[in-house]
């Protein structure tokens, strides 16, 4: 209370610097904990849209509203860390046999297994019984959705899965098929984006006194001419040179190849062997390159220079380069929640009883889901939360079992369901800790992938005049906690009406990568995961007031009276892994290892988008229909 600083950050508290040591039990227990009080996440106000307000004690039930850590949440990861760890081998005791048995038992309510239970009931009747499972409080995996009420007005941003989106290949047919079915008009984004309100407004970078000669924060970058962009930076004059040297310089520093020549060398160094040793840049100027996340969250020296170049970043203008096509550049939609629209709208489809009516894109923005309602035995399809499974196995032999046993843990008992058929839509890296009988080369292949870290903090903010004073919608940070900080699109859709100025409320999307820089690629990934684990919401909201108070005091930002909120969606197990030239083999494409490991096994197939070993909700719904394609076309012996 006594420490002038801390309240001058808005907590009316100072925290234990011991928490910053970041010892395990330390960590664990503030997690487990929950937020402080008087923390943003306390004092975010607990009410949801169709709730009436005298009833905040309704959000208990309301998934989407709770503040503070979300993401991979305290509760919902601790069983399955258990049977990684090998704590369910052998039989497993069960507490309660519930008898329920399914056509279909699905793992995982992310997109790929709720569009798995969509597409098997498209292909075998809405009557089939269908359960889904998930280890979370609520749907959507990665798609998840964060909710905050201030003054009666509901303002929505993405915990996960930001938008619909075709960086790098097309949404294929069945992918386009589900959107159109839900009833999703991609091409109409612009007609409901308010792309007016952030007129004038730039990106800005942030560079820190630690790397360069003094805090500040530039705008105009990528919009103002670079020399003059990187005159006001507040470095030194030879960092400033050697930046401004790069983004405009048109040097072939390789003449003597021809462009498919230098595409197969630049596959094979990294962006930063290139910087340094190719274009030559001065050492001192790396730092400005440090927080950028190349494509799958990777760093300067874990990317292909090659990938670095097709997507734009500095040093390549002047080579010729082997190029790939651009892919439906225009294919592109945000909506306020991200992607867990999607979710919505498909749980909408998939169990109707716990909506108001059927929905489309616009009204399920703001449509009130009733939690309790989605695991009725009336139900069709029921969705079961917060429900770790631990085994999948086989009531007999994969060859001959007429049926697949589940077990989860609910509330600490362990229950068994039987399906026909069971989908698992969860995680590559769990499936060998489930199915237990599963072949070895398969759960070889599946342990490959290392999921990437990722984590996404939504603050909300009282206003934002303090951007605006300042000339910038969006921040780059490269050596910042998070190192992107941008304000959430402008969509109003339906009922759902963004801020018209300055003056009202906006949630601020921040984003942090903790992998570390300087270790192999699936090094960096484990200790990020590892971090994550044990970092409390206490330190992520000291960390988050200080970088806003460093970034934008400049433009009047108080971050004692500015921040309303904060929810902070922790994923350690974050984008499915992709391959690259640098960190993998050169595997030939039957035996690369998401192949090997999806192989249907008896009546146990695999979805989710590490089966299609790319982070992209396309991909999660292509590999759902493939996998009940195989249980439902490829199984010999039915
Ligand atoms: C932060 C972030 C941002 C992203 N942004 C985009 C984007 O803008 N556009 C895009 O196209 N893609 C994006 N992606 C990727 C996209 O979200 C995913 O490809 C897709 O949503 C994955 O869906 P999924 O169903 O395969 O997996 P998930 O969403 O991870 O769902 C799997 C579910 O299974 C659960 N589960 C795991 N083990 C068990 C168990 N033992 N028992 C019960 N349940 C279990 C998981 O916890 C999870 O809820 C993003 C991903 C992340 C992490």
């Amino acid at each position: 209370m006594s420490d002038p600083k801390y309240r001058a950050l808005g907590l009316d508290r100072p925290i234990d610097r011991r928490d910053f040591l970041g010892g395990v039990a330390l960590g664990a227990a503030a997690l487990v904990a929950g937020p402080a009080r008087g923390s943003a996440a306390a004092r975010a106000e607990p009410a949801a849209p169709g709730l009436p307000p005298d009833r905040p004690d309704l959000a208990d039930d309301y998934p989407p509203l709770r503040t503070g850590l979300r993401g991979q949440h305290a509760g919902s990861f601790e069983d399955a860390h258990r049977a990684r760890d090998g704590e369910f081998a052998g039989a497993i005791a069960v507490d309660d046999e519930t008898g329920e048995r399914y056509d279909l038992v699905v793992v995982g309510a992310g997109i790929s297994g709720l569009a798995a239970a969509h597409f098997y009931r498209r292909m075998l009747g809405d009557d089939q019984k269908v359960l889904i499972l998930d280890n979370h409080d609520d749907f959507g995996g990665h798609a998840k959705r964060n909710e905050f009420r201030h003054r009666g007005r509901v303002y929505l941003a993405a915990g996960g899965t930001l938008d619909i989106d075709t960086p790098y290949f097309p949404y294929s047919y069945t992918a386009k098929a589900l959107l159109g079915e839900l009833g999703v008009d991609v091409a109409s984004y612009r007609r409901h984006l308010g792309e007016s309100l952030y007129q004038g407004l730039t990106n800005g970078v942030f560079f820190d006194r630690a790397h360069f000669a003094a805090d500040g924060l530039v705008a105009g970058y990528g919009s103002r001419p670079w020399p003059q962009f990187f005159g006001a930076a507040p470095a030194s004059a030879r960092v400033r040179a050697e930046l401004t040297r790069l983004h405009t310089a048109k040097v072939d520093y390789w003449p003597g190849l021809d462009a498919v020549q230098t595409a197969e060398r630049l596959r094979h160094i990294s962006y930063r062997t290139f910087l340094l040793e190719h274009a030559r840049l001065d050492p001192a100027a790396l730092p400005f390159f440090f927080g950028h996340a190349y494509r799958n969250n990777k760093r300067i020296d874990t990317c292909p220079a090659l990938e670095a170049a097709r997507d734009g970043s500095p040093g390549f203008a002047g080579m010729r380069i082997d190029d790939e096509p651009v892919v439906e550049p225009e294919f592109f939609f945000h909506f306020p929640d991200g992607n867990a629209t999607i979710a919505r709208l498909l749980t909408n489809r998939l169990v109707p009883a716990a909506w108001p009516g059927p929905l489309d894109m616009e009204s399920v923005v703001t449509a009130p889901v009733d939690y309790g309602r989605l695991d009725q035995p009336a139900n069709a399809t029921r969705l079961r939360l917060n429900s770790t499974v631990i085994r999948v196995q086989h009531d007999g032999t994969a060859e001959q079992a007429r049926s697949v046993s589940v077990i989860y843990i609910r509330g600490g008992r362990r229950c068994r369901v039987q399906g026909r058929n069971v989908v698992l839509a969860c995680h590559n890296n769990i499936i060998r800790h489930l199915v237990p009988d599963l072949p070895e080369a398969q759960r070889t292949a599946l342990a490959y992938a290392s999921k990437v870290p990722m984590q996404y903090t939504n603050v909300l903010l009282r206003n934002w005049r303090a951007w605006q004073r300042l000339g910038v919608h969006s921040v780059l940070a490269p050596n910042g906690y998070h190192t992107q900080l941008e304000l959430v699109p402008p969509v109003s859709l339906g009922n759902y009406a963004f801020a018209r100025s300055a003056d009202e409320p906006v949630v601020l999307h921040m984003i942090r990568n903790p992998n570390r820089p300087g270790l192999p690629r699936k090094e960096q990934q484990r200790l990020g995961r590892a971090e994550m684990l044990t970092t409390s919401f206490e330190q992520i909201e000291l960390a988050v007031r200080e970088q806003l108070a460093r970034i934008l005091a400049p433009g009047g930002f108080d971050p004692a009276a500015d921040i309303l909120a904060v929810t902070v969606n922790r994923w350690p197990h974050g984008y499915a892994y992709t391959y690259d030239t640098l960190g993998d083999p050169d595997f030939a494409d039957h035996l690369q290892p998401h192949v090997v490991g999806r192989q249907r096994f008896g009546r146990i197939s695999i979805a989710n988008a590490d089966a299609g070993a790319a982070a992209f909700t396309n991909v999660a719904i292509d590999q759902a229909e493939r996998a009940v394609h195989d249980l439902l076309a490829g199984r010999r012996w039915v």
